[in-house]
């Protein structure tokens, strides 16, 4: 097999810009990794139980193509008790691996070779190339630090072409930690229904939102119809290996997405879905722990960052800190690669999260107080090295 056998749209897609530093990290010692972008935490103990027990119990077989009815009743209860959208468990609700397939089906589902679809960056690195899969052509929107990242409704307007079909968007956001509340959903709300859009809203973080309700795009008037709502285990309860989330959309989408997803994949897998149902019933208890301990974690991250001169502004939502780094005059690749081999703490350069993020660095606070209290150490010694090259070349010239 040679180069010319491998698909062209497979060929121009970029390889994901943290590898690179996870690999320079991952060869070194001492380092405290900020990088990742999933919970230090364990799955709470019962829902690793649960499917213990779904496994002693003898429920190795495929599920329904859609997942697990028992599941998608409690997601559907899940969605309605914390934020107020009623999808039905027969038809509206397809349980999927993880909320990564969830949104490669909505797009597989929804685009034609050549259809725009507006992505929102800085933005979750996947959503450019996933458009791409699906023959569709990302349109990017950048956002900026002035407005803390929050797209602004005439941002769209400006992307919008005869092609575009659908607009992504995430709150709480990935990297930025950016959330939109409800007026700010009402005015992007606006623009979807003038220009006849659909929107996959990505609501994987909707657990990890600190100081406000979350807000489902869905539950905004008129919307429902518009939107497939994408969410999962994966960032609230702490399941990321578990590889499990979902989709909900108008019955009619949905169905197209599951005829994807009975081809693509049958369904998704058992055990997992038997530890989903536990941690729906009885592991919010967990989640809200949980969220307590980020939302300290942040709080210190936050103010220790803009006390060490890396201005940030206070993420709604999430676990990750998007900081300027703009007036060191280093680019974020060179910042967060001198960072590493300097001081030993591993950040991800903003820029690898498209448009609008050169000039800032993704770090995640899911990290224990006492790993971020000595990566802030590190850092601000690093911050100073910097003033003092600076001013050593200032009076050299
Ligand atoms: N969406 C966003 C914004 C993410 O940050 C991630 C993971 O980092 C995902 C989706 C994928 O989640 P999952 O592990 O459920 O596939």
């Amino acid at each position: 097999m040679t180069h010319r056998h491998l698909s062209n749209t497979v060929k121009q897609l970029k390889p994901s810009g943290i590898r690179r530093f996870f690999d320079l990290a991952a060869s070194m010692e001492g380092v405290i990794s900020l990088g990742v972008g999933e919970p230090d935490f364990v799955t709470p103990w019962s829902v690793c139980e649960a499917s213990i027990q779904s496994l002693e119990d003898g429920f190795t077989a495929y599920t329904a193509n859609a997942g697990l009815l028992e599941l998608r009743e409690e997601i559907s209860h899940y969605l309605s008790s914390s934020y107020q959208v009623n999808y039905n468990p027969k038809d509206e609700i397809l349980v999927t691996v993880g909320a990564s397939q969830a949104l490669d089906l909505s797009l597989r589902a929804i685009v034609d070779p050549g259809d725009e679809v507006i992505i929102v960056e800085p933005g979750f690195v996947s959503y450019a190339s996933l458009v791409s899969l699906a023959g569709g052509v990302p349109i990017s929107v950048a956002t900026t630090s002035e407005t803390e990242f929050k797209l602004q409704p005439e941002q769209i307007e400006k992307a919008v072409s005869e092609r575009t079909k659908a607009i992504m968007i995430c709150s709480p956001n990935n990297p930025t930690g950016s959330i939109l509340n409800k007026e700010e959903l009402s005015g992007i709300a606006q623009i979807v229904e003038k220009y006849d859009l659909v929107v996959i809203s990505d609501e994987i973080y909707s657990e990890l939102n600190y100081d406000e309700p979350h807000c489902s795009f869905s539950s905004i008037a008129g919307m429902f119809e518009r939107t497939i709502l994408i969410n999962g285990f994966s960032k609230g309860f702490a399941m990321t290996g578990w590889r499990l989330g979902y989709a909900c959309a108008p019955k009619e989408i949905l169905q197209a997405m599951l005829k994807v997803h009975q081809y693509a994949m049958m369904c998704a897998p058992t055990m997992a879905q038997y530890g989903a149902l536990e941690a729906l019933r009885n592991g919010r208890i967990d989640v809200d722990k949980m969220r307590k301990d980020y939302k300290r974690r942040r709080n210190y991250f936050v103010k220790s960052l803009n006390e060490i001169g890396m201005e940030c502004h206070m993420p709604g939502g999430a676990f990750y800190a998007f900081p300027s780094i703009k007036h060191t005059g280093l680019t974020s690749e060179e910042f967060a690669e001198a960072l590493l081999k300097e001081e030993r703490v591993a950040v991800v350069p903003g820029n690898v999260f498209g448009a609008g993020g050169e000039g800032h660095l993704r770090c995640s606070y899911a990290s224990s107080l006492e790993q971020l209290q000595e990566a802030i150490k590190r850092m601000s010694r690093f911050m100073m090295s910097l003033e003092k090259s600076e001013v050593k070349s200032v009076n050299e010239s």
